[in-house]
């Protein structure tokens, strides 16, 4: 089977990203916003990011890609139904 990291792609909540108020995610929306920057993407509520880029996150954390994707759902910033997620809008 496929590592969690490589089974879907990495998607980010913006939104409950940068306003969790607990500094563990400190590093996370650090890159966020550095991924944000370099692309120009700054009007999207999501950010679809790297498996190389949480590979690295991980070592930050001194956790493995599957570890830290554990913690990111823990805290509620991951998205994985897209379509859930923006037809929760239309409500
Ligand atoms: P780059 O890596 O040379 O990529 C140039 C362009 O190729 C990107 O422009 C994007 O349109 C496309 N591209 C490259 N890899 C992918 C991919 O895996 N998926 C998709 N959908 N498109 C891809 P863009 O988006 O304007 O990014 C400009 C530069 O900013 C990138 O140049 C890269 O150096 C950096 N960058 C942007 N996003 C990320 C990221 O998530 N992680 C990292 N490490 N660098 C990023
Ligand atoms: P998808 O990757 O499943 O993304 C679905 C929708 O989620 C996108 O609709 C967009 O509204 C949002 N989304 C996903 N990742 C990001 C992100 O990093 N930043 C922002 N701001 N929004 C994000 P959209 O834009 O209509 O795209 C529909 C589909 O078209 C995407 O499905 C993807 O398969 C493809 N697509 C769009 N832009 C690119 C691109 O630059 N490169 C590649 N390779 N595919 C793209
Ligand atoms: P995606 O665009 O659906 O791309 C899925 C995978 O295809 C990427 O996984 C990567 O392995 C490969 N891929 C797509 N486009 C390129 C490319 O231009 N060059 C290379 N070397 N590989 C490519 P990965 O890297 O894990 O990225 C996951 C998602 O993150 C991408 O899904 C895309 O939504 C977003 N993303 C990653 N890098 C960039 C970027 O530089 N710019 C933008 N706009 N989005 C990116």
């Amino acid at each position: 089977p496929l590592p969690v990291e490589q089974a879907e792609k990495i998607v980010l909540n913006l939104e409950a990203l940068y306003d969790h108020p607990d500094s563990e995610l400190e590093h996370v929306a650090k890159l966020a916003r550095s991924i944000q920057q370099r692309r120009g993407d700054y009007n999207g509520r999501i950010l679809s990011i790297r498996a190389d880029d949480l590979y690295t996150l991980a070592v930050v954390y001194s956790t493995t890609p599957s570890g830290l994707i554990e913690k990111l759902e823990d805290f509620g910033v991951l998205v994985h139904d897209l379509q859930a997620f923006f037809a929760s809008d239309a409500e």
